[in-house]
């Protein structure tokens, strides 16, 4: 059996040595690179040959690529790479990895082609200048086979040991059985269907009620497909860090569960975000600045082959002793222990792991490193994407991007000299922009292109800034400059998914609100991600959604952009309708104009449930104000009833302390909103939690975003209402009512406070085993 890598591969894992360099010089996006390759390659002769197939075996190894060009008649092969900023400054482990790619496919061509010497040249396009820097080397054709076969040498029993890796593991994946006795209600329908949609190679969205265990029942039968669907790996997406924890635990329980098959060789990676494991906060990570990006690559070959459990051996032979599971923390030891970065060195473990547990982000966002290399090394990946309701929210905040004129004031004072003509010419493009506005906000057909290109010439001029000062990163110029870059970026992608407004900053002046003519936040808003998530559905295998709350299917399949091919699996409820009484209040109206007369009877509700059944419950309102009338009430009118309350921006440990409270002999009122921290991802079982009351029909709040939201879905999906308000309102009570009943013995009830929880629409969205109490109710169903 061979082990198939591509030029690019190889020379990274044996060419690269020396500092790590992520240097804050804006790189080309990908389109600008295969546009720079295209410019370059049409500026050619006639008898150029672009994009060749190139291929050479050694023992073992199968290496293939494509080279970027050829001219037969100067005999010289071109390897185009496109950069932005100052050549000079490119890293010189960086040019030699670019010259050792140009080595391997010299030597490849002339194998092919039976020549005795080559010409290679490697191609700097300035996507910004569009100019051409070529450096060119003439080779002899011996020299290059020994150069392909010393390299291809140094990765053989990295190969080897590779190829050993996935025969076991995939042997030992087809003999896994299920770690439990037996599956739960509901459970072996979903892992069928799983099952299914990655043999099958297509997109499922999966609706099944929380207490299946859905994060067992996605992850095994995706283990299951992995030799029969030719899978390299598996993305286990979350929205949440409690979601990782969940997946890790899973695999852990698959992992050992087995003793015939232990240690299941299944390496499994978590990632986490930069920031959350940077040892050197406030540095930049280069080897002048951060002590373990210098030297990176010199010590990665033994971080990672600890990383991985590897030992090599005096013969150079590599011998798996076994894996374990490389969370943040055990990543961390090992980062530390062989003094590099521990987020750089996960980023390379992604190469080499078999299931990657990371955030939604690290797939479906912009510049998301797991999709990236995916699509460069060609690998066969199946996403499972937790708690998928999340996923438009998310996927909208990694295609927007803001500035907020007063923070760009603020690190403007405190900006070097050098960068002070730029920066004004921004302020000047900008209050431009405020002065030509007399309403507070207004959206806008475009962005707006002089204000862009000052924008544009401010990143090149911090960029350039930061080239030069390597050491003493001012963080608020980082945070502006990483926040212009991605805005810059993302007004390239304009389309009639987003939007463009600008909001005036609002000042308290006497008793009236009045526009600060001075200041104001520019907002590219994505509405609707689809176009970008189309590309990472495509990318994929397969990719399963699974949630308890994915209805209406229309909806998410069109915000989302999912393929026509997506299949859908509604998997039974475990719980039965007795375990939950659900009560419709609809004599009372929620709606904003009559929340005054609604408090008294929501509190006098809540206190006559406590006094029939004491025990915890979760009260749920639109807003912060709705939820403190109800309480000052609730607590001068019953003070012998414990409440606790949910507060705006509460630290982890105040939401701790909250849940806390809710004990399984405990007795009170928890008073929350709805989408917040305690209306989804919390589980309460048994006692802890006896009933909710929901006092809204989640829908939000009408301001004028919403309303643009609103005229933009009816414009492309002639639903405004229902996209803009009406969908994401039942989702989140759903969600919300989901804390009650949490497993099979669990009893509880649910109060939906306001009238329009009788009308059929509504009723429609609610989980089908749910049985409403009231007789005319039933009849509207
Ligand atoms: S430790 Fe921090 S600063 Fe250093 S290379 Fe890693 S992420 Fe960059």
């Amino acid at each position: 059996m061979k082990y198939e890598i591509s030029v690019r591969s190889l020379c990274e894992f044996t060419a690269r040595q020396g500092d790590l360099d992520r240097r804050f010089t804006p790189g080309p996006s990908a389109l600008e690179g295969i546009a720079g390759h295209g410019m370059v390659t049409s500026r050619r002769d006639p008898h150029y040959q672009r994009e060749l197939s190139l291929t050479g075996e050694y023992k073992q190894l199968l290496v293939r690529g494509r080279a970027d060009g050829f001219d037969p008649v100067k005999n010289q092969l071109e390897e185009i790479k496109t950069f932005r900023g100052d050549l000079s400054t490119m890293p010189g482990n960086l040019r030699q990895l670019h010259w050792a790619q140009a080595r391997i496919y010299g030597w490849l061509l002339c194998q092919k082609l039976g020549l005795p010497r080559i010409s290679l040249a490697l191609v700097y396009f300035d996507v910004a200048g569009k100019q051409e820097t070529l450096l060119a080397e003439i080779h002899e054709a011996e020299a290059l086979k020994h150069y392909f076969e010393d390299q291809c040498e140094r990765f053989l029993c990295w190969a080897e040991q590779e190829l050993a890796h996935r025969t076991a593991r995939n042997r030992m994946l087809d003999a896994l059985r299920f770690p439990h006795s037996s599956f739960r209600q509901g459970q072996r329908q979903l892992a069928e269907a799983v099952y299914r949609a990655a043999r099958d190679e297509h997109c499922l969205v999966a609706q099944a009620p929380t207490g299946i265990g859905k994060t067992i029942g996605t992850l095994f039968p995706i283990l299951k497909a992995v030799s029969r669907g030719k899978l390299d790996k598996i993305f286990f997406l979350t929205a949440k860090t409690s979601g990782r924890g969940l997946a890790l635990d899973a695999l852990e329980l698959i992992k050992n569960s087995e003793p015939v098959l232990s240690p299941l060789p299944l390496r499994v990676l978590e990632l986490t975000a930069r920031d959350k494991a940077c040892e050197y906060p406030g540095k930049a990570c280069h080897g002048e600045s951060c002590p373990l990006a210098l030297g990176f690559y010199d010590r990665l070959p033994k971080a990672r082959a600890a990383a991985l459990e590897i030992k090599i051996t005096c013969a150079g032979r590599a011998n798996t002793q076994c894996t374990d599971m490389l969370d943040k923390d055990s990543l961390r030891a090992i980062a530390r222990e062989h003094q590099v970065c521990p987020y750089y060195l996960a980023q390379e473990l992604v190469r080499w792991c078999d299931v990657i547990i990371g955030d939604y982000n690290h797939y479906f966002d912009l510049n998301a490193a797991l999709y990236e290399l995916a699509g460069a090394k060609q690998w066969h990946v199946s996403v499972l994407v937790d708690e998928a309701h999340n996923l438009l929210d998310r996927a909208r905040k990694m295609y927007t991007a803001e500035l907020d004129q007063a923070v760009f004031k603020t690190m403007r004072r405190s900006a070097p000299l050098v960068l002070k003509k730029a920066l004004d010419r921004v302020n000047r493009c900008w209050n431009e922009l405020n002065k030509e506005q007399a309403d507070i906000y207004r959206v806008y057909p475009a962005p707006p292109g002089k204000f862009l290109a000052a924008l544009q010439q401010a990143i090149f001029a911090i960029a350039d800034y930061f080239t030069a000062n390597p050491s003493g990163i001012n963080s608020e110029l980082q945070r502006f400059y990483f926040s212009a870059l991605h805005f810059s970026r993302v007004s390239e992608l304009f389309d009639r998914h987003s939007l463009f407004d600008l909001t005036k900053i609002v000042v308290n002046s006497g008793n009236f609100l009045v526009n600060n003519r001075s200041s104001s936040t520019l907002c590219l808003r994505n509405i609707i991600p689809a176009p970008f998530l189309t590309q990472r559905f495509a990318a994929a295998k397969s990719t399963i959604l699974f949630s308890a709350t994915l209805t209406p299917w229309h909806f998410y399949r069109n915000t989302l952009g999912l393929p026509e091919n997506t299949m859908r699996v509604e998997v039974d409820s475990p719980f039965r309708s007795e375990q939950l009484s659900v009560q419709v209040v609809s004599h009372v109206s929620t709606r904003y104009r009559h929340r005054g007369a609604s408090v008294s009877p929501i509190a006098d509700l809540i206190s006559r449930q406590f006094a029939r059944q004491p025990g915890n419950y979760l009260a749920f309102f639109s807003s912060f104000d709705y939820l403190k009338s109800v309480t000052s009430l609730f607590r001068s009118r019953y003070p012998g009833i414990p409440l606790w309350e949910q507060t705006r921006g509460m630290e982890e440990a105040e939401q701790d302390e909250f849940l806390a409270r809710f004990t399984s002999t405990g007795r009170g009122i928890g008073f929350a909103v709805l989408g917040g921290s305690f209306a989804e991802g919390i589980d309460l079982p048994g006692k802890r939690l006896s009933g909710a009351f929901i006092a809204t029909l989640g829908l939000p709040q009408v301001n004028p975003v919403n309303e643009q939201i609103r005229q933009r879905m009816d414009l492309i999906f002639h639903a405004g209402y229902e996209y803009a308000y009406f969908f994401p309102g039942i989702q989140k009570i759903v969600q919300a009512a989901g804390r009650v009943i949490r497993t099979q013995l669990d009893e509880g009830i649910i109060y939906l406070i306001d009238d329009r929880f009788t009308r059929s629409d509504v009723l429609r969205l609610l989980p089908s085993w749910w049985k409403l109490e009231r007789q005319e109710i039933k009849e509207a169903r």
